[in-house]
């Protein structure tokens, strides 16, 4: 199948893949609301659909695409290449078109870091090629049904069958591509329930997915099972198996180094404790909010998706342990009325 791609590459992309996409329209047309109250999911989505593609060439056989979602990488072999994140669903034939450019192999496996649409949305387009798709197991299981985002606004799934993994795993893998191993590890719910980290070596480099966004709030899933804790715990454990020389791959943002990383730790971990305090005195969201936990760290890290205000509503979400998520504007299409308890069904 992937040969017969390649040869009818420009057919594929100009005729079979829209069709795919419009088959699928019901899915993505279930986030893509229009309205005068953006929801972050939406702003987020408008970047990624108009932020220019761009490629760097990591290493001879490691190459790092971005603008389209998800920091995507592609790891060269002798005769095909692994990609990891496929991006947002309406931009996966440029995508395609830019991978080929680059490494002139054809995509014969794909890794999902986590289950969110841009790190997923090209899974169509490549699974129905007859790309194996490999993800933590709770990544098929959040594929196959539909899911919501408290405070992004976003709902999405259920995914077509040609976009679900087809090889998962539950604790780790190891896979080989080119002169690479890479090491497949979830060190359990942070982000999601399905986060994978990906170590290269002897590349030295750490995908880390969405746990670290450089330099950005994070965004934390409470609805897919995420928490400030496990994030925290997930960070540490990447500080403890990398070195100076590593270069971190972020979800979103530039390269970064394991100083960079070390330093979004400490942010989270003030955050943290200053939200915990107040949840312990029994305080409200919005009186929590009222204290501007974060006034330090807005300068550098709120200038991404999420505000300093809306960062903190999810880390007392996450630390109120009443099974609630609460929000300073529920509504059904965010999936911010609903509790905790229901969102991870
Ligand atoms: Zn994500």
């Amino acid at each position: 199948m992937m040969a017969f791609i390649q040869e009818h590459k420009w057919k594929f992309a100009q005729i079979i893949a829209p069709l795919l996409l419009a088959a699928w329209g019901t899915v993505y047309g279930a986030f893509a609301q229009t309205g005068s109250n953006e929801t972050v999911g939406q702003k987020a989505i408008k970047q990624f659909e108009t932020t220019p593609l761009q490629v760097v060439n990591l290493d001879d056989h490691i190459f790092l695409f971005s603008g389209d979602g998800e920091n995507i990488v592609a790891v060269v072999g002798q005769g095909d290449t692994l990609l990891i994140d496929s991006g947002i669903a309406t931009r996966s034939t440029e995508l395609s078109e830019a991978i080929y450019k680059a490494t002139a192999r054809p995509v014969t496996r794909l890794i999902n870091t986590h289950w969110h649409l841009d790190s997923t949305g090209g899974n169509a387009y490549f699974g129905s090629g007859g790309v194996t798709i490999i993800a933590q197991e709770n990544v098929k299981k959040r594929l196959t049904s539909v899911q919501s985002m408290p405070f992004v606004g976003i709902r999405d799934g259920h995914y077509p069958d040609m976009a679900l993994p087809t090889q998962t795993y539950s604790s780790s893998l190891t896979l080989h591509q080119g002169s690479q191993q890479l090491n497949l590890v979830t060190y359990g719910s942070a982000h999601t329930d399905g986060d994978s980290i990906i170590y290269l070596d002897p590349a030295n480099i750490v995908i880390v997915g969405d746990i670290f966004s450089n330099p950005f709030y994070p965004v934390i899933d409470l609805g897919s099972g995420g928490s400030i804790d496990g994030l925290i715990h997930s960070v540490d454990e990447v500080l403890a198996h990398t070195n100076e020389q590593t270069k971190v791959i972020p979800g979103h943002g530039p390269l970064a180094t394991r100083a960079d990383l070390r330093a979004y730790r400490e942010m989270l971990v003030h955050v943290r404790e200053r939200v915990q305090e107040l949840v312990a005195a029994g305080r409200t969201m919005n009186q929590t909010v009222a204290t501007a936990p974060t006034s330090e760290f807005d300068a550098k890290w709120g200038n991404g998706y999420l505000s300093g205000k809306v960062f903190t509503e999810i880390l007392y979400s996450s630390l109120n342990k009443k099974g609630t998520v609460e929000c300073s504007h529920p509504s059904p299409s965010s999936g911010c009325a609903a509790s905790s308890a229901e969102l991870s069904k």
